[in-house]
């Protein structure tokens, strides 16, 4: 997969592509880079990218021009045969989630375009951007931070980037659950044991409890994710008693 960044800033990636996951997935040859800054498409002297909202108003807005410019110069001479999406990272967009994560990972290229200020002139919005990825309801002075939380969350799900590829099958979110708890050496810390299943080696017990701890901790915390996940009827039943303790427990129930 190639992933680009189009950027004002593009030092603002210097440390996390050169870094964990990202420097991983160069290495192994999976995953490559080019970040673009957005200001060596402009031609006037000053080099100016933005410029004052038409019909006033407090702020600047990322022109087109340049923006058009540096995406169309990246996919000049692009094999037709590989599929890309250009993406618009804006709050106005759809909220991030795994199953985008998923989506994405099936692109050959994908290129980030990053806003700045009061964000880019609606044209590239409507002409440009082939799709648009908010990561919350909240506002964040650029598009960089952003770009790379959905190129880390996207490349990880390309086979071979993580050590193994089981590490993603279970994981909050993929299977509609969130992800059973973890322990790890020492049985004891500091008087509390980890269940004693997880020390039994019995791999059916194991999966079981697994599997009835991530049910419990989505009823606790992500009650709302239930509705979209894949439960057996003996999900269900285990839910009707969970929920029951949860009544007589006062709403208490161990996450
Ligand atoms: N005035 C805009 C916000 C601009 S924030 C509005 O009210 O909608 C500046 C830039 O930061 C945006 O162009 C976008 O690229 C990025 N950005 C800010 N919040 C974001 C979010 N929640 N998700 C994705 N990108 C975001």
């Amino acid at each position: 997969m190639h992933i680009e960044f189009f950027t004002l800033f593009p030092g603002f990636f210097d440390s996390p592509l050169t870094n964990a996951i990202f420097q991983r997935a160069c290495d192994k040859g999976l995953v490559s880079f080019d970040v673009h800054n957005i200001r060596d498409y402009t031609h006037d002297k000053h080099h100016i990218t933005d410029d004052y909202p038409y019909g006033g108003g407090a702020g600047m807005v990322l022109k087109p021009e340049p923006i058009f410019e540096a995406v169309e110069a990246a996919l000049v001479g692009h094999n037709e045969a590989e599929r890309y999406a250009v993406v618009l990272m804006t709050p106005q967009g759809r909220p991030f989630s795994q199953a985008a994560a998923c989506r994405l990972a099936g692109y050959d290229r994908l290129l980030f375009i990053c806003g700045h200020y009061e964000g880019v002139d609606e044209r590239v919005r409507t002409h440009l951007a082939t799709e648009e990825i908010s990561l919350g309801d909240y506002v964040l002075s650029g598009g960089e931070l952003p770009a790379l939380v959905v190129a880390d969350s996207v490349m990880r799900l390309i086979p071979g980037v993580l050590g193994s590829i089981e590490s993603t099958c279970e994981e909050s979110h993929t299977a509609g659950l969130l992800e059973y708890p973890h322990y790890t050496r020492p049985s004891e810390f500091r008087g509390l044991r980890v269940p004693e299943v997880l020390l039994s080696g019995h791999h059916v017990e194991i999966a079981k409890w697994r599997h009835q701890e991530s049910i419990r901790r989505t009823l606790v915390r992500r009650p709302d994710l239930l509705n979209g996940a894949p439960l057996s009827p003996s999900d269900r039943r285990l839910i009707s008693i969970l929920e029951a303790e949860m009544l007589t427990g006062g709403g208490q129930l161990s996450p």
